[in-house]
């Protein structure tokens, strides 16, 4: 096993991190900001450095204030969590080259797929079903885009192809507006993204967002791990998210799963992957896969007893997966409520001073947080502050059990979104479950 890792986020999924390497005896570094001495699981590590200021373009991206923080405290690996340098093919290039063990794919692995036209690609060329669309970066002829999006057929959305987070895409209902959003959309690719390159799907009307958890070590063994239905999305940012994905038959789930499983054996992935989906009229069709732990991974771990992330330092310490595919049996029902700092009707972020935390419990109830009462949720960073998980022998259990956790759930001090998670669980619409990727939009009355 790993002696020492640094753990290379902050918040709830650094927190996350050091839970595992607790279990695991791992010794554990937190490099933080001047803004995060405070954080929960800084107070709980066996070590802490600071990396630099506030600003996370100076600390938590500051690749070279990350390494020499391992370097000095002579770590052998670092966790990047997710979203800061978690899928930078450079960094983890870095770490490699500098003597450590990035707890993650290959460098290469993480280019390939950060490149959303040549993962689409590469998964296409294996057998995994991807969104109708240009398939090549989009080039410079007005007249041959005017084609392509003729060809693929109206709506169309455009997409960078290094883009993230929800940013980066545009959809477009008709010719006259194709030209001016696909100028407007390159330039803010390259503006946010330092990528200029686009390219064109089929805007698909009612689709849901599923995707395949899979595991991969580094002796060719890989598994799946089922799906998620992350469909409760706004700004195609995640809200709430489950396991298994309402409807889906076992069928599916196996035919999938295979698919995809075939497809990262075949590119050599290693540590834990997601594929995700867009999910229409009972067809998959590709559009991403992170390369990273991801944010909703607790909803996997409840149905199939399988810790992620303990599975990811396992991985990473050259261990081969202790489980076959025939391991995996998915067992009740999970689901996940993010919450976040912010005005639950504007969406405004509220950071500031929590005067009190008191965190939900009772049966099938989990809590992923960071906070504590007296804790300052500072300004800088996303508003993620807790993640609350249910589970239930099925999912009207789960979802009961959920409406008790928010109803409990206290934090006061700073607004967050609990009440538009209790708004959207009081809904029959919720309970029948198989809702599109637009529904809460269309519900806030943003569409
Ligand atoms: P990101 O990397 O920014 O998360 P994705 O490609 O994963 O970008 O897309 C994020 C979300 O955008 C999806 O979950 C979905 O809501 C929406 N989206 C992306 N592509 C399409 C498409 N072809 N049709 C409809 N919605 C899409």
């Amino acid at each position: 096993m790993l002696d020492k890792i640094i753990i290379a986020n902050r918040g709830e999924i650094a927190l996350r991190v050091l839970r595992a390497c607790r279990e695991l005896g791992i010794k554990t570094v937190a490099v933080h900001s001047t803004a995060d001495a405070n954080l929960k699981h800084v107070l709980l590590a066996d070590e802490s450095v600071c990396i630099g200021p506030a600003v996370s373009t100076q600390s938590y991206l500051n690749m070279p204030s990350i390494i020499a923080a391992a370097e000095l405290t002579d770590a052998a690996a670092i966790h990047p969590g997710y979203g800061f340098l978690s899928e930078n093919a450079d960094f983890a290039e870095r770490v490699e080259q500098s003597g450590f063990i990035f707890i993650g794919p290959k460098s290469e692995t993480i280019r390939m797929m950060g490149d959303k036209v040549s993962a689409i690609k590469v998964m296409k060329q294996h057998g995994v079903p991807c969104v109708p669309g240009s398939g090549e970066p989009l080039g410079l002829d007005p007249d041959e885009n005017l084609r392509v999006a003729r060809d693929i057929g109206y709506p169309v959305i455009i997409k960078a192809s290094g883009g993230g987070g929800g940013r980066g895409m545009r959809v477009v209902h008709n010719q006259a507006a194709l030209l001016h959003a696909i100028n407007v959309t390159r330039s803010e690719a390259l503006a946010a993204f330092g990528n200029d390159q686009i390219y064109m799907e089929k805007f698909l009307e009612k689709p849901r967002h599923i995707e395949f958890q899979i595991l991969a070590d580094h002796h060719g063994n890989v598994i799946h791990l089922g799906e998620r239905d992350c469909s409760m999305q706004r700004r195609h940012q995640k809200i709430i998210e489950e396991a298994p994905a309402p409807g889906i038959t076992d069928a599916q789930r196996a035919q999938m799963g295979e698919r995809v499983v075939e497809a990262c054996r075949a590119v050599g992935y290693r540590s834990a992957g997601t594929l995700e989906f867009l999910y229409e009229n009972g067809e998959f069709y590709f559009i991403e896969m992170n390369t990273r732990i991801q944010v909703e991974h607790p909803v996997t771990e409840i149905v199939t007893g399988i810790d992620l992330v303990k599975a990811q330092l396992m991985i990473a310490a050259g261990e081969k997966l202790p489980w076959t595919q025939d391991d995996i049996v998915l067992r009740g029902h999970a689901l996940e409520c993010r919450i976040n700092a912010e005005d639950p009707k504007t969406f405004m972020p509220s950071p500031g001073p929590v005067r009190l935390w008191h965190a939900p419990g009772g049966p099938g109830i989990r809590v992923d947080s960071h906070l504590y009462s007296g804790y300052s949720v500072p300004p800088h960073y996303d508003s993620l502050i807790a993640k609350l998980i249910s589970y239930g022998d099925n999912r009207q259990e789960a979802i009961a059990r959920m409406r008790n956790a928010l109803s409990e759930m206290v934090v006061e001090g700073i607004k967050n979104n609990g009440p538009l998670h209790q708004e959207i669980l009081a809904h029959a619409a919720f309970e029948r479950g198989g809702l599109d990727i637009h529904y809460l939009e269309r519900r806030l009355g943003l569409k």
